[in-house]
């Protein structure tokens, strides 16, 4: 039933004091070790020692991924968040980065095996057993979540180290070794389900997929887009939470699949509204913070994530008393496609460097087949000749380079098509809703 049943189970009471000791050694650790720390401890006027109940995490300074980029860049590699030294870092994975830094994610020896142990968990909560063969189809290349295959290996499942491969490719493997469980993103799972059927396969029948993991989209804890991939593959879908700051997955559905379990002998989970920054009530919406616990390599306390969600304390019907996380979307209006963030100042990026364009532009976020896609409404400069459609093609290619996903379409405009804006332009509009 579980994998750590001692943790998993342990009273609320009994977890809250493992965390107060463990918080207590932590905070503790980051002030002594790391620079940045003891610089925003001491700003904020509180000392290691001013933690004596887990309440008392409120007194503390909020961290936020602009920092952790901010302090990166002051100190590279690694920054000054870190609390090792980097010898002591053996792994670093890398955030799709939204502003072209990618920030870097450092765990130490104990941290890497402690996060494989944590995705060894959650594969076994999502009914993972040494029988199954899966497939990883992640990406391996600087993703945090690639080496999440090692903690579904040490659980003793038979492990396909697929990665991001062309789609013909992966199917050619779930054909061939027919594994039972493999993870995507929900976008993916559902493409992946449509190619293989117009190959002449039906994945419900001819593959023998019965569980589908899914993470980096909203849409494994979205009904409707759950129910449409478990038709197309006859399997049962199964959504995982991470954050590259933090582990590859930090959460994830059990066998009730009613809120994503998360690790709270790792993380410290908060609830506040970003407006206050005060707690919100138990179960109310608002923006998630999460804390390590036990990650030495670098410290978060208190990250906002930009995630908006709820938490649930409740005991699950699994038996499992670790909190489970309910993400509803991000706080800003940044967009998540295919599993990548993109800001609109990204788009930005792309377009003010071209000499093409006026500059000028639109990004038109829709829903197609459950998940986001984005249009991009360009205008073409005025000493510019050269046809639409290679205009087009340049900005998509260039979006691609930098972001890694392809808007859906480009529409270039004539210059001055675009309404201008005398303050502040409204460069996203989101017809998602
Ligand atoms: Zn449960």
């Amino acid at each position: 039933m579980y994998w750590d049943e001692g943790i998993e189970t342990l009273s609320r009471e009994k977890l809250e004091r493992t965390q107060e000791t463990l918080l207590a050694e932590h905070i503790a650790l980051a002030y002594d070790k790391s620079d940045y720390y003891r610089e925003a401890f001491d700003k904020a006027g509180v000392k290691p020692s001013d933690f004596k109940q887990l309440s008392d995490i409120s007194k503390f300074p909020f961290t936020n991924k602009y920092i952790e980029r901010e302090r990166q860049l002051k100190k590279p590699l690694l920054g000054d968040m870190i609390a090792v030294s980097e010898e002591e870092v053996v792994f670093v994975s890398a955030s799709s980065g939204s502003t072209g830094v990618p920030t870097l994610s450092p765990f130490t020896k104990k941290d890497f095996e402690e996060f494989q142990d944590v995705q060894s968990r959650l594969f076994w909560a999502a009914g993972m057993r040494p029988t199954d063969r899966y497939v990883h189809a992640l990406n391996f290349t600087l993703f945090v979540g690639g080496p999440d295959v090692i903690g579904a290996q040490n659980l003793g499942a038979l492990c396909i180290w697929a990665g991001a491969i062309p789609s013909d490719r992966l199917l050619f493997i779930l054909k061939e070794f027919q594994p039972n469980v493999i993870w995507t993103t929900p976008s993916y799972a559902s493409y992946l389900g449509e190619t293989a059927k117009k190959q002449g396969i039906d994945p419900a029948h001819e593959l023998a997929i019965n569980k589908i993991i899914v993470a980096g989209e909203p849409g494994g804890s979205i009904p409707a887009t759950r129910k449409a991939i478990e038709e197309l593959w006859d399997a049962k879908v199964y959504d995982f939470y991470g954050i590259s700051d933090i582990f590859g997955a930090c959460a994830g559905m059990c066998s009730e699949r009613n809120g994503l379990h998360l690790a709270e002998d790792h993380i410290l989970v908060e609830v506040i509204n970003p407006d206050t920054l005060q707690p919100v009530a138990e179960g109310e919406r608002g923006e998630i913070v999460l804390t390590t616990l036990r990650k030495t390599a670098r410290p978060m306390i208190r990250f906002r994530t930009g995630d908006i969600g709820t938490v649930n304390k409740d005991k699950c019907a699994c038996g499992r008393t670790h909190a489970r996380i309910n993400i509803m979307g991000r706080l800003d209006d940044m967009l998540i496609v295919s599993g990548v963030n993109i800001f609109p100042s990204d788009i930005e990026f792309v377009i003010r460097n071209m000499e093409e364009l006026s500059g000028e532009y639109r990004i038109i976020a829709f829903t197609e087949n459950f998940t986001t896609k984005f249009r991009v409404e360009v205008e073409r400069a005025l000493d510019n000749n050269e046809d639409k459609e290679t205009i087009a093609e340049k900005v998509s290619a260039n979006i691609k380079m930098r972001l890694g996903v392809k808007p859906k379409e480009v529409v270039v405009l004539e210059n001055g098509e675009l309404p201008r804006a005398t303050h502040k332009a409204k460069r996203l509009i989101d017809e998602r809703k």
